[in-house]
């Protein structure tokens, strides 16, 4: 997989893309091997936004049970059974307890008979899935039990658990880049650091758009019958490159998981229920509730998801030390023998997410948006052309796909696929796991660096550090590490010592919110000052 801007701009295609997050990445795959000819484009790395900061479950709906809401637990259990099939090495079942709290007022048996239901309405779960991926039925667990299971749980405040399998991509990054890759083996033209800069509709019909090399500051055309708007967070600020297309501002909230020293357990991933939280407008239990996930992350424990409103603007977007602290006083809330301390907090995912403002005067009083939607600009009175996907989780990019299929199919003739297959050949850099094997050969082999550079569209050391491995989040990375990595990619692109210093300041930067908290505690992990 290359990077070819000469093939960008001399091409026309049927379908660009904008946006090689998880729903950008899927999309670009479907469309490649339906016969579109298709563009997808990222201006920064693909995966950099809100794709990589994902808890990485791959939802398969049991929660919206509480909602009722049957079309998206059909629709999350469709996506999972897809993800599952389509990148098996990338995507496992993930067993899930949650504990039922004894002052609930929904009792044991209530949860049996929605158990019960949540395996009727995934009856079909496993179609097509090989055995080691299969989902099995959900159980009620009797509070003896979940004490063996889960012994650093108090037993005498619940009164059971229950016990289910949702599916996990460890490597979010991965996967996205793996539906990239596929795309491309179908004959898709990818390039990462190209900005859309406008969309160009003469006679009020997508024509192309202009776009930008982030690295030369040269701009070109790309022409295209089609538009998909994948931006996610950036949904609005895309649709203002064509003042047609303008729709009102979505409120945001800022999401944000922690990676911290194994918590509770290594095989499970543990939901703990807490009073106050975040009413869910329309649900069926009217209660706030609060749940944090334990999840166990490649020998670490990942812990989601809080929630904030965001106020700013979506490329402003950062993280600081205030979010981390009420985060983690929000988790001792749940779980106070967690013992959360500055120094056991070894990385952090944070991203926007859209949400539906319940009431104006009150900052937590919103819920997050359900259903990830389709937009065809031309109903809107906007050109002819131009479609944006406004995503609500990570797992709906499967159904989103399947969906804008479906939907095009049925559309105007002169946006049916130009039948320009390409060849399909292997994904020959298939993701596997080299992200998790790298880290037991550290530093990176010279090879592997290469390879990252030459054929993953690796150009800076965070795109290696954070999104080729997992080298970030997991490892303790010295000036030593980050100046000898540095050093390996700066010999395969020609960076000068200045470069190099700016690529290690780039990736230190990330890791500021939890510098600043470190020396704003003692050892101890209290509070200094
Ligand atoms: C902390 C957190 C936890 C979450 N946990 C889960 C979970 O467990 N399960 C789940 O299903 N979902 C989860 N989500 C939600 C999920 O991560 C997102 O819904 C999903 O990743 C959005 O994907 P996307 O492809 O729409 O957007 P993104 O991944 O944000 O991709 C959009 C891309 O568009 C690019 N772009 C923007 N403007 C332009 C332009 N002008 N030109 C070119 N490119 C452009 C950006 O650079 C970006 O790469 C979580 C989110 C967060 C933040």
């Amino acid at each position: 997989m290359k990077r070819d801007i000469s093939t960008l701009s001399n091409g026309n295609f049927d379908a660009v893309i904008i946006g090689g997050g998880i729903h950008g990445a899927v999309i670009a795959y479907e469309l490649a091997v339906a016969g579109y000819k298709t563009a997808i484009i990222d201006k920064n790395d693909f995966t950099a936004a809100t794709s990589a900061n994902s808890l990485k479950i791959i939802h398969g709906g049991i929660r919206y049970l509480q909602d009722f809401d049957i079309q998206r637990m059909r629709e999350s259990i469709y996506s999972r059974s897809y993800f599952l099939t389509k990148a098996p090495h990338l995507v496992k079942t993930l067993p899930c307890i949650m504990s039922v709290q004894k002052h609930s007022s929904i009792k044991p048996f209530m949860y049996r008979v929605a158990l019960v239901l949540n395996d009727v309405v995934s009856w079909d779960r496993n179609q097509g899935v090989t055995k080691d991926k299969m989902i099995p039925r959900s159980q009620f667990l009797e509070t003896s039990k979940v004490a063996k299971l889960l012994p650093k749980i108090d037993a005498n405040n619940i009164s059971g658990a229950i016990f289910w399998h949702d599916a996990v991509a460890l490597d979010s990054e991965r996967l996205v880049l793996y539906f990239i890759q596929k795309a491309v083996s179908n004959g898709a033209v990818a390039a990462n650091y190209v900005k859309a800069q406008e969309i160009n509709t003469p006679q009020n019909r997508v024509r192309g758009i202009t776009a930008r090399c982030q690295f030369s500051g040269k701009t070109f055309d790309i022409l295209t019958k089609m538009v998909i708007n994948c931006t996610g967070p950036w949904l609005f600020d895309f649709l203002h490159l064509h003042p047609s297309g303008r729709q009102s501002k979505p409120n945001y909230a800022l999401a944000l998981n922690l990676v911290v020293e194994p918590l509770l357990s290594d095989s499970y991933a543990v939901g703990i229920e807490g009073q106050g939280g975040y009413r869910k407008d329309g649900s069926l239990m009217k209660k706030e509730k609060r749940l944090f996930f334990f999840m166990p992350w490649h020998g670490k424990t990942m812990i989601g998801t809080y929630y904030r409103k965001y106020h700013g603007n979506v490329s402003d977007f950062s993280i600081g030390r205030d979010d981390i602290n009420a985060f983690v006083s929000n988790i001792h809330d749940v779980y106070p023998s967690a013992n959360i301390t500055a120094q056991k907090i070894c990385f952090y995912h944070a991203g926007l997410v859209p949400i539906r403002q319940i009431d104006d005067r009150s900052n937590s009083s919103f819920t997050l948006k359900k259903h990830t939607k389709i937009i065809d600009h031309e109903r809107k009175g906007g050109p002819k052309g131009i479609i944006s996907i406004d995503s609500t989780k990570y797992t709906t990019a499967a159904v989103t796909a399947k969906k804008l299929l479906k939907y095009l199919s049925k559309k105007n003739k002169h946006i049916a696929p130009s039948g320009m297959k390409g060849v399909p050949t292997e994904t020959r850099y298939s993701a596997s796991n080299k992200a998790i094997d790298l880290l037991n050969h550290l530093p990176l082999k010279m090879d592997e660096i290469r390879r990252f550079i030459r054929q993953e569209m690796a150009f800076t050391l965070s795109d290696v550090i954070f999104r080729r491995t997992n080298l970030g989040a997991l490892e303790n990375l010295s000036d030593n590490l980050l100046q000898s990595l540095a050093q390996s990619m700066g010999q395969e692109l020609g960076w000068n010592e200045t470069k190099i210093v700016h690529e290690v300041e780039a990736v230190k930067q990330y890791f500021l919110p939890l510098k600043v908290l470190r020396e704003t505690h003692d050892d101890s992990g209290k509070k200094n000052g």
